[in-house]
């Protein structure tokens, strides 16, 4: 009896080793996709930063030819004004490169604060671009560590996998069935008894069962939690073999 309760046990050591390690991976995807989550907003706002000065450039340019247009409409004006025969017309076309005139200054002006503004734009896009490069490396660095972290849980799973699977055949039959059922609902499933109480659901066990339990060193269910319950004395005698 006791032999099967010790067979057991190991193979819930094994099962709670998994469980705890599973439990402590649990944390590296979601803190890896935090990480990715953090790098994605960085990268979406330099994006955004590019596309601004993509835009102030095109408008730059749009300026630009506006005032070369500008020049050379006046430019023509300016040769057909010798040409005027009256002086009505000559004053009109005199107005009309003036007011050109005035309306390329402006142009001008508005071209020297965007010209300003785009090198402080280029100049923010440098610093932004160099802060992303370096969050991005710190970002990557711990997010390889996670993914390592993760690979080497993994592989330890994997290894008491292996090891549950040869522990297992040395569990009886019935008690391995009865096991894997409480199992999948409760862990421990198989839980001591102290002094007369179940260390799964704190209830007391019928004072008949639990000096059976003391008598066979064997194994039952728990009338409350129906988790496989025993003797503690049973696995004490020997604690060594109970790891
Ligand atoms: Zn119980």
């Amino acid at each position: 009896m006791r032999e099967k309760l010790k067979a057991l046990a190991e193979l819930q050591n094994v099962d709670l080793e998994v469980a705890s390690l599973r439990k402590a991976a649990d944390v590296h995807p979601r803190q890896i996709a935090e990480l990715e989550r953090e790098l994605g907003v960085a990268r979406s706002a330099i994006e955004a930063e590019r596309a601004r000065l993509t835009d102030m450039e095109r408008q730059k340019a749009q300026l630009e030819q506006n005032i070369t247009d500008e020049k050379d409409k006046v430019k023509k004006w300016e040769a057909r004004l010798s040409e005027q025969r009256s002086t009505r017309e000559y004053s009109a076309l005199a107005r009309e490169i003036d007011i050109a005139k005035k309306a390329n200054l402006t142009m001008a002006e508005e071209l020297a604060e965007l010209t300003k503004q785009l090198g402080a734009a280029r100049e923010a896009i440098k610093s932004k671009e160099a802060e992303f490069a370096t969050k991005q490396q710190g970002l990557s660095g711990r997010m390889a560590e996670l993914k390592g972290k993760l690979g080497e849980a993994e592989s330890q799973v994997k290894a008491l996998e292996g090891r549950r699977s040869g522990v297992a055949q040395g569990v009886d039959a019935n008690l391995l069935r009865r096991y894997e059922t409480v199992r999948k609902k409760k862990l421990p499933a198989l839980v001591g008894v102290v002094a007369g109480t179940c260390q799964g659901c704190n209830m007391n066990v019928p004072p008949q069962l639990y000096n059976q339990l003391r008598t066979t060193l064997g194994t039952d269910v728990c009338p409350s939690c129906h988790r496989i319950i025993y003797a503690v004395e049973a696995l004490q005698e020997t604690p060594a073999a109970a790891k």
